[in-house]
């Protein structure tokens, strides 16, 4: 919450006398004289309470609030509306219905005033802290907590948004499914700590090798996942070198474990590919590769090359 308020009153004498009552509640006082040089004082000073007249010059009070209330940065801030005796009640209902947060009428207590003020910024605040609060709880819903990366859920949840995206423009994308070599073994010898501790530098190492735009996220376990977008299978085999190399010719040291070298097996398949047409056959893909690399030896990138089975060679002919 700003401390910053803006007053917008056509008579200088209302907006002192405002200005006195509210010294102790806002330091910072901008003030507008009519509605166009208040839209103009708002965009440029972003002030976290309004306090508005209705009968001015040029843009009255009620257009000047429909304007706030229709930009982004205007949508919660308080509004309070002052004006005179004449038709208030169907004033009041004009100003709610504009998105006034409170109304006052002239001639009026500057005890009132400050009352009603002071109850609209306790709001705004606790305002405030919801979003805040909102918007870490939306960061831990899609991040990993031991490695800071995208969980398994957000993962699928930009894959799906990207192959709808890829459906449309017919392009293929990349799934490496990357799971660390005899990690239980890691554990086992250096306890669960530097487990943790190598699985974090891992997630590091892979973020810091991954491109704009591609996705990387801890898909469990040992286990992260890395999806390229509008890619071939050539190009995404070295995308998968590149990963592999990267983790094998890293040194891991830490006061857990002496220098050790850790070395990756990954999956990989591409997306649309014969009987592949959907994310979790794409993953499933991805792992029948994994599962082939370990077999064949880990340390490697295994590429699924769909072929169709008897049944459907038939169905083709
Ligand atoms: P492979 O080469 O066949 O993949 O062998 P592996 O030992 O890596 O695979 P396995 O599936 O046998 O063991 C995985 C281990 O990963 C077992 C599990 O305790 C460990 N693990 C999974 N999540 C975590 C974690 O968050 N922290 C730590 N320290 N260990 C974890
Ligand atoms: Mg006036
Ligand atoms: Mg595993
Ligand atoms: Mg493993």
């Amino acid at each position: 919450m700003t401390d910053k308020v803006l007053l917008v009153d056509d008579s200088q004498q209302a907006r002192l006398s405002i200005k006195d009552a509210l010294k102790g509640i806002f330091s910072v006082f901008v003030e507008a004289d009519d509605g166009l040089s208040a839209i103009k004082a708002f965009v440029e000073e972003k002030p976290g309470f309004i306090i508005t007249d209705i009968e001015m010059p040029s843009i009255n009070g009620y257009r000047f609030i429909s304007t706030i209330r229709n930009m982004e940065d205007g949508r919660d801030v308080p509004i309070i509306m002052l004006s005179g005796t004449k038709n208030s009640l169907k004033k009041k209902l004009t100003g709610f219905n504009l998105g006034a947060s409170d109304f006052l009428i002239k001639p009026f207590e500057n005890e009132e005033l400050v009352a009603r003020v002071k109850s609209l910024v306790r709001m705004r605040n606790l305002m405030d802290e919801l979003k805040e609060k909102n918007t870490l709880l939306e960061k831990l819903a899609v991040t990993d907590e031991l490695t800071g990366l995208h969980n398994r859920r957000h993962f699928f949840e930009a894959l799906r948004e990207q192959l709808s995206l890829g459906l449309r423009h017919n392009f293929k994308l990349a799934c490496l499914l990357i799971d660390i070599d005899h990690f239980k073994r890691i554990n086992d010898t250096y306890g669960h700590m530097a487990g943790d501790e190598i699985l974090r530098k891992v997630g590091s190492l892979l973020a810091s090798c991954k491109r704009e735009g591609e996705l990387l996220a801890r898909f469990g376990g040992e286990e992260f996942i890395i999806c390229l977008f509008n890619t071939d299978s050539e190009n995404a085999t070295l995308a998968g070198e590149r990963f592999r190399n990267l983790i094998k010719s890293y040194s891991f040291t830490s006061a857990l474990y002496p220098a050790l070298s850790i070395t990756v097996s990954i999956g990989l398949a591409i997306y649309p590919q014969g009987a592949v047409i959907s994310i979790d056959e794409l993953i499933k893909a991805a792992d029948d590769a994994l599962y082939r690399s370990k077999s064949g030896g880990r340390d490697r990138v295994t590429l699924y090359e769909w072929s169709p089975s008897p049944a459907e060679n038939k169905k083709q002919r």
